[in-house]
C-alpha cells in the first residue's frame, strides 16, 4: 500500500496512478496531518475521474438505482407528499426510501424525512418536500462524472422550478454535494444549523453522543450545530474518544470499502461509543447511521452495545411526542 505522498508524487511526476486511490475513504482525518496542507480527498477524487471503479458493496445496488435514476425522465421518491407547497423552503429527503427498500437494518430511514418536516414545522418553517432524483454523491466520489453531472443539471432544473430560497437538507452527504458540487441559486442549509437555535420545548434529560460525518465534519467544517441542538433540547452531550476534527469515519465511504478494515474501524467506533456510556450514539448521516447499526448487529452475539444510533431529527422529533 503506497502512501499518499507518494501516490501523489508517482501521478504527477511519473503519469502513473495507484490502486490505491480506491482504497482511501476520502474521509478527511489527514486534512489537519499534512503539513502542507493538501487536500488529498480531492486528489483522490480527481484522480478517480473517468477510471474503472473498485468494488462496490450490495453489488452496486445503490449506484445503480442513481444511475437509472439519471437516465428516467422522471423519477420520483415514494415519500409521502407533505408539507406546504407554497412554501419557499424546500425540504430535500435524499434517498431515504432507498435505504428503506436495501437495507436489511432495524431502522426507519424514512422516520427521518417525517421527523425533519415535523422539526421545520415546529419552527415555523413548514417547507415542501422536494421531488428530486439522487445528488449524485457517490457517483462523484466513484469517479463516475457523468452520471454526476446529469443528476446534477436535471436537480439544478427542479430546484429552480420550485422556486425555492432555501434549501435544507437531513443527509450530511447532500449537505455536501449540494453545497460545494452544485451552483444553486439558493441557500443551502443542514437541519441542524436551523435547529441549534430553535426553541423545541423539549427537556430531553438524556445522555448522548455524536458521531462527525465526514461530510458534514470535515468536509464542511459543521462540529458544533448538531451538538448545540441537542443541547438546546436538554440532552447532555458526552464526546467519544475521537470527535470532531479528529473523529473516526464509519468506514464505508461512498459505498466502495466494507472490507476487514473498515469493519474494525466501525467495531471501535463503537467501543469509543460504548465508553461514554451514553444512551444514545447521534449521527446525521443515514448511510453512518446504516454501517454503525449494521455492526452493532453483527457483534450482537459477542458485545453487548447497549445504547441506540439514532439520527440526529429522529431523536428530537421523538422527544416532541411523536416522529
Ligand atoms: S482514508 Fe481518510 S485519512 Fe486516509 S488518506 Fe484517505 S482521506 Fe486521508
Ligand atoms: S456496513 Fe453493513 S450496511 Fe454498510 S455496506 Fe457494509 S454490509 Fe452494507
Amino acid at each position: 500500500m503506497t502512501t499518499p505522498r507518494s501516490n501523489i508524487y508517482q501521478t504527477n511526476v511519473y503519469r502513473k496512478s495507484s490502486d490505491d486511490i480506491w482504497n482511501c475513504l476520502t474521509c478527511g482525518l489527514c486534512y489537519d496531518g499534512c503539513p502542507q496542507g493538501v487536500d488529498y480527498p480531492e486528489f483522490v477524487k480527481e484522480d478517480r475521474e473517468g477510471k474503472q471503479q473498485g468494488d462496490l458493496v450490495h453489488k452496486g445496488v445503490f449506484t445503480l438505482l442513481s444511475d437509472l435514476m439519471a437516465d428516467l425522465k422522471e423519477s420520483k421518491t415514494n415519500l409521502a407528499e407533505s408539507g406546504n407547497n407554497d412554501s419557499k423552503i424546500g425540504y430535500y429527503p435524499g434517498c431515504l426510501d432507498f435505504h428503506d427498500m436495501f437495507f436489511d437494518l432495524d431502522v426507519d430511514f424514512k422516520s427521518i424525512a417525517d421527523s425533519s418536516m415535523n422539526l421545520l414545522e415546529k419552527m415555523d418553517m413548514s417547507a415542501k418536500m422536494l421531488q428530486l432524483k439522487c445528488c449524485g454523491h457517490d457517483q462523484l466520489w466513484q469517479g463516475d462524472t457523468e452520471t454526476f453531472n446529469k443528476l446534477k443539471e436535471q436537480n439544478t432544473e427542479l430546484i429552480i422550478k420550485s422556486g425555492i430560497e432555501t434549501l435544507v437538507t437531513s443527509c450530511a452527504e447532500c449537505y455536501r454535494t449540494l453545497s460545494m458540487d452544485y451552483d444553486l441559486p439558493c441557500e443551502v442549509v443542514h437541519i441542524s444549523q436551523l435547529l441549534k437555535n430553535a426553541d423545541l420545548g423539549i427537556d430531553s434529560d438524556i445522555s448522548v453522543t455524536c458521531h462527525d460525518a465526514c461530510r458534514l465534519g470535515r468536509h464542511m467544517g459543521e462540529y458544533d450545530a448538531p451538538r448545540e441542538s441537542l443541547e438546546s433540547a436538554g440532552a447532555t452531550v458526552t464526546e467519544m474518544a475521537h470527535s470532531k476534527n479528529e473523529s473516526w469515519c464509519c468506514g464505508v465511504s461512498t459505498m466502495m470499502n466494507c472490507n476487514d478494515k473498515s469493519k474494525a474501524l466501525r467495531k471501535a467506533r463503537l467501543d469509543e461509543a460504548k465508553d461514554t456510556k451514553a444512551k444514545v450514539l447521534i449521527t446525521s448521516c443515514p448511510k453512518c447511521l446504516a454501517h454503525l447499526n449494521c455492526m452493532k448487529t453483527e457483534q450482537e452475539s459477542v458485545e453487548n452495545y447497549e445504547f441506540d444510533i439514532k439520527d440526529l431529527t429522529v431523536f428530537l422529533a421523538e422527544q416532541l411526542g411523536g416522529k
